[in-house]
């Protein structure tokens, strides 16, 4: 994992916040489910930058945002809030070079500090112990191992965390909150483009310049790692290529 520098000093919190005490937040696991509770419903349909912010306000360095480096659009919106705020990326040891190289222009372009996070195994470490082609026969261990437990190692220093899906992604995302408990991680999870629309969405690119994956312009409106993910016909879902080579799995098991 790459270094971080030393923490900013949260900033004197208002709002939603203040209500229930910022500075008590992480040693309160039931105040911090309410806070995350009323959030959620005092900022449905506040704009992403003013949930980034609240975030912010809220939690000072003990919010992370979580990225795939499919583009650079939490980023850049992250960094019209603060500087230097911390972005997650797991290093599966299967990403496509453009995701990689993704990750290092958003990491050299935006105001945000990246944290690459590695699995306990390399993938030919990973191929010792379980054996070739997990990703083929159980998926759901191979991301749990390369994913899952990696996320919960990355966010462990932190209260909060955010990430760009939508709604409009996949049914199993159409109930998600612009802020949300995440019980199986104790932590107060932000999702501030929740009700974008992919118009929406490709407004912003185009309207800032943002960094997108070159890989979006080859056929793969959604990238994961390489050997999970197809490209896709025009007009067809956009997560259909991801875990095409197996019947029933639609997520990697971080955001459900
Ligand atoms: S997406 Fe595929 S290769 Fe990546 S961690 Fe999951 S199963 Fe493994």
């Amino acid at each position: 994992m790459s270094g971080r520098p030393a923490r900013r000093k949260s900033p004197a919190g208002g709002g939603v916040a203040a209500a229930v005490g910022t500075s008590d937040v992480d040693e309160d696991v039931t105040a911090l489910r309410e806070l995350a509770e009323r959030a959620g419903r005092d900022l449905e349909g506040a704009s992403a930058q003013d949930v980034l912010r609240w975030a912010h306000e809220s939690f000072g360095d003990r919010f992370v945002l979580a990225s795939s480096m499919a583009d650079g659009v939490l980023a850049h919106l992250a960094s019209t809030v603060t500087s230097g705020i911390d972005v997650l990326f797991l290093d599966t040891g299967y990403h496509f070079a453009e995701t990689l190289g993704t990750r290092d222009a958003i990491a050299q372009v935006y105001d945000v500090n990246v944290r690459t996070v590695l699995p306990v195994l390399t993938v030919g470490q990973q191929e010792a112990v379980y054996g070739g082609r997990l990703l083929q026969r159980d998926p759901d261990a191979c991301c749990a191992i390369r994913k899952v437990e990696p996320l919960a190692r990355g966010l462990a220093p932190y209260t909060a965390w955010a990430s760009g899906i939508r709604r409009d992604e996949a049914t199993t995302r159409r109930e998600i909150g612009v802020v949300e408990w995440d019980a199986r991680r104790a932590k107060v999870k932000v999702n501030p483009l929740a009700s974008w629309t992919q118009e929406q969405y490709d407004f912003y690119i185009a309207d800032n310049g943002i960094l997108v994956n070159p890989l979006q312009f080859d056929g793969y409106p959604s990238i994961g790692c390489a050997p999970c993910t197809r490209r896709v016909a025009p007009g067809a879902d956009p997560r259909s290529g991801r875990w095409a080579q197996v019947d029933d799995k639609v997520e990697c098991g971080l955001h459900a």
